[in-house]
């Protein structure tokens, strides 16, 4: 007993020296950092705030909720004080200047960086239809179309994900957060550092079975009884990135590259990212493991839509056969040509549910009732166009047969009359 009192004697004592001996007695322990500022954030003017979420977007603490107010007649974000951490984001994110917080909004429009946001928003060049749905949407004007691509604006997207919800395009936009982006600069740097101190390796094969050599690859065999501790770590790896992991070389999507440098680290072979170019590839897969943002892929995409539930369909009676939706439509295979009328006809299988045509129709011939009506008109007219085929292909068939009977009559009849 006498034992433990002493120990916590000793405890409380020598905590209480620290505390005595380091207190900070000087005035600039006081002065808080630049940017913290132990001030509510306030609503200035709720008539102005556009309910885009991006204050709820970048608070890194949950303090900000979005609810409906009856007395204004929309969402407002409300602020828990207790979890608010009085980091400012919100008030520099906020893109109609409603949120202040001292003078930090002022202060925020000489920051050269980033509209402060947890979720970074981008499109996927391969999956965009272009049909200008998020452009549309947009609330703050941070999404550009130039030559044929569409982009968001990092330094003006405030992520209120409006744009993600309006695509109709699986995937078409991703995010990606900032925990997200830090793990997989983690990993790169760690494999980074295993491919400079060897620890890591890489093997390939050619067509003879036969084991090259590139930089920092190994043709020994893996279960030799000479390795070492290090090179069983070697075995490791690479067994985990077995060469045939992927089977084909990857190619790199320009709008998803945020320029990271995670794959430049981790490539054993070369990519150029000016160019967005692999120059040498190994086939090992680690590139496509440590993009943050999906943009180095292999194999063909597949546009695949959100909405199952309705779809496209041209009613003929209106249609004038113009076909400005055929060309409009930029999903390959969405929209047909009936060999039966030469009307368009729309394919729900590929149709993602854009909208462009229905947009573009001159004559507003484009209805959206239910999927299971677009399926039932699209079967018909390809079963129809078919015949229409077949009719064709047998009376084709039919006049050249006609046209070869024909001659060889003719031939005989001249030689039996010896003409
Ligand atoms: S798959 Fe990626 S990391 Fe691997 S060699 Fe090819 S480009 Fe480099």
């Amino acid at each position: 007993m006498s034992s433990s009192i002493w120990y916590l004697y000793e405890f409380v004592r020598k905590k209480w020296l620290k505390r005595f001996a380091n207190a900070k007695t000087e005035k600039e322990a006081y002065v808080p950092p630049e940017r913290y500022r132990r001030i509510p954030v306030s609503i200035d003017q709720p008539d102005n705030c556009i309910s885009c979420n991006g204050c709820y977007q970048s608070c890194p603490s949950e303090a900000i909720e979005m609810q409906y107010s009856e007395e204004y007649g929309k969402n407002l974000p409300v602020f828990f004080p207790g979890s608010c951490i009085a980091c400012g984001n919100c008030v520099e994110t906020c893109p109609t200047g409603v949120l202040e917080q001292g003078t930090l909004r002022k202060e925020a429009k000489q920051y050269i960086w980033t509209v402060p946001k947890i979720n970074n928003y981008i499109i996927d060049d391969e999956l965009c239809v272009k049909c200008d749905s998020c452009r549309r949407i947009c609330p703050v004007n941070a999404i550009t179309y130039e030559n044929n691509v569409y982009r968001i604006k990092s330094n003006d997207c405030v992520g209120c994900n409006r744009c993600a919800t309006a695509c109709p395009v699986e995937n078409a936009i991703k995010s990606y957060n900032e925990y997200e982006l830090s793990e997989k600069i983690n990993r790169a740097q760690n494999l980074k550092f295993l491919k400079k101190s060897k620890k890591i390796k890489y093997e390939t094969f050619n067509n003879n079975s036969n084991t090259e050599n590139i930089e920092g690859i190994s043709n020994k065999d893996n279960t030799n009884d000479d390795t070492n501790d290090n090179n069983i770590k070697n075995i490791l790896i690479v067994e985990e990135y077995a060469p045939d992991s992927i089977d084909e070389i990857p190619r790199i999507v320009s709008s998803l590259c945020i320029k990271c440098n995670n794959c430049v680290d981790v490539c054993p072979g070369k990519i150029d990212l000016n160019e967005l170019n692999v120059l040498e590839c190994v086939k090992c897969g680690l590139c496509i493991e440590v993009c943050p943002t999906t943009a180095i892929r292999t194999g063909k995409v597949v546009k695949k839509t959100l909405n199952t539930e309705n779809c496209y369909i041209i009613n003929e009676d209106k249609c004038i056969g113009c076909r400005i939706c055929s060309k409009a439509c930029n999903v390959e295979n969405a929209i047909s040509i009936s060999s039966e009328t030469n009307m368009p006809y729309i394919n729900p299988d590929y149709c993602v549910r854009c909208g462009l045509c229905h947009r573009e129709c001159p004559v507003d011939a484009i209805d959206f009732p239910e999927t299971s009506e677009s399926e039932k008109l699209n079967k018909y007219r390809s079963v129809r166009g078919n015949f229409q085929l077949l009719i064709e292909k047998d009376l084709e068939n039919y006049a050249k047969n006609y046209v070869i009977a024909k001659d060889e009559i003719l031939e005989k009849g001249k030689n039996e009359l010896n003409l």
